[in-house]
């Protein structure tokens, strides 16, 4: 396999993907480098009804599977590798792997976000064991136990909405004293009977013996504590940029997400970025499927210029 490219994208979600149907169309010869398994975050959605085309939605693998199909079809390669590091240097830009290094005189970071951690007690080591990052990956497991959701927004209250089906009650744990969430998503939260919520609550401390048994909450306004009988805890309360690779390369934003302007570029020249990774994208498939477009005709016009 040749290592030199004229675009690397790193990350397959919904932009590096978007990204990479746009430069092989573009007939440049294009790497994609995906960690694990292309998708990225959609491939954990169970349904995705707001990714315009899909009326009746579509599974998130499915839509993640089709994007790769479609890119494949304009001669995206794609390696799994993950990448370590940068060289922004030159001219030719080098991208390190656990796979080797690879070069390409444009990039594209699209390596989106990861769920962020409570940092309580109890959750690393429940970890598996009942603390859980994606109830459309886990629910089955707690068929007819008491779960909590600690969080207030989209994902939170999706995962409590998926969560239904498998948990005997859903406690929904969250800081303030009302959600964040869609005004759509609220609705069916609040009509659902099996979903419990605790308002102005912080999650303390999660307990248990082999799995988790119990989580301690403590009251923000009342300063009150108190303690929940359940089988799981499920952590949705925001995203952390997948940007440590980057840290010593490129200049990062607040929490480490990257700054662009509106033609994706960041300080580097060459250098574009897409998707979650961005500071203040709207955290969005379709969002981040027009952030890869942007920035691939972009970096197209870099390359030509
Ligand atoms: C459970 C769930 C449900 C959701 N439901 C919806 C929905 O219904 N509608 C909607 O519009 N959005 C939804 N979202 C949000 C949506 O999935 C994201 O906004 C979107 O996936 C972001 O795309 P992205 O390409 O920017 O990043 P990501 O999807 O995060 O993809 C980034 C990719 O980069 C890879 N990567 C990271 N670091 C490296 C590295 N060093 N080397 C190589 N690869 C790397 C990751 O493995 C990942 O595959 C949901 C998200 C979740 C978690």
């Amino acid at each position: 396999m040749t290592n030199e490219y004229e675009v690397i994208i790193i990350g397959g979600g919904p932009a590096g993907l978007s990204a990479g149907l746009y430069t092989s169309r573009a007939r440049l010869k294009s790497l994609l480098i995906e960690r694990g398994v292309v998708g990225g975050q959609i491939a954990d959605a169970e349904l995705v009804e707001n990714y315009p085309g899909f009326a009746e939605g579509i599974s998130g693998l499915e839509l993640g599977q089709l994007m790769q199909q479609q890119a494949a079809k304009y001669g995206l390669n794609t390696i799994t590798a993950e990448v370590t590091g940068l060289e922004l240097k030159g001219e030719k830009k080098v991208v390190k792997t656990t796979k080797g290094k690879f070069t390409a005189r444009a990039l594209i970071i699209a390596s989106g976000s990861e769920r962020s951690k409570l940092g309580i007690p109890g959750e690393e080591e429940f970890s598996g064991k009942g603390v859980s990052y994606c109830a459309t990956c886990d629910g089955p497991f707690f068929k007819e136990k008491p779960v909590a959701v600690v969080g207030g927004g989209d994902v939170a209250i999706t995962e409590a909405l998926h969560l239904v089906k498998f948990a005997s009650r859903v406690k929904m744990i969250h800081r303030r004293d009302q959600l964040r969430a869609t005004r759509i998503l609220q609705e069916k939260a609040t009509a659902e009977p099996k979903i419990e919520f605790f308002w102005n609550s912080l999650a303390e401390k999660i307990e248990g013996e082999d799995v988790v048994k119990r989580l301690n909450l403590v009251n923000v306004v009342t300063g009150e504590k108190s303690t929940l009988d359940v089988g799981g805890v499920f952590v949705a309360v925001g995203f952390k940029p997948n940007t440590d690779y980057l840290k010593d390369f490129l200049p990062l934003g607040k929490a480490g997400f990257i700054i662009t302007n509106e033609k994706m570029e960041t300080k580097i020249p060459g250098v574009f970025a897409a998707g979650d990774v961005r500071l203040n994208s709207a955290q969005q498939a379709i969002t981040a499927a027009g952030d890869g477009a942007t920035a691939a005709i972009f970096a197209e016009k870099f390359l030509s210029g």
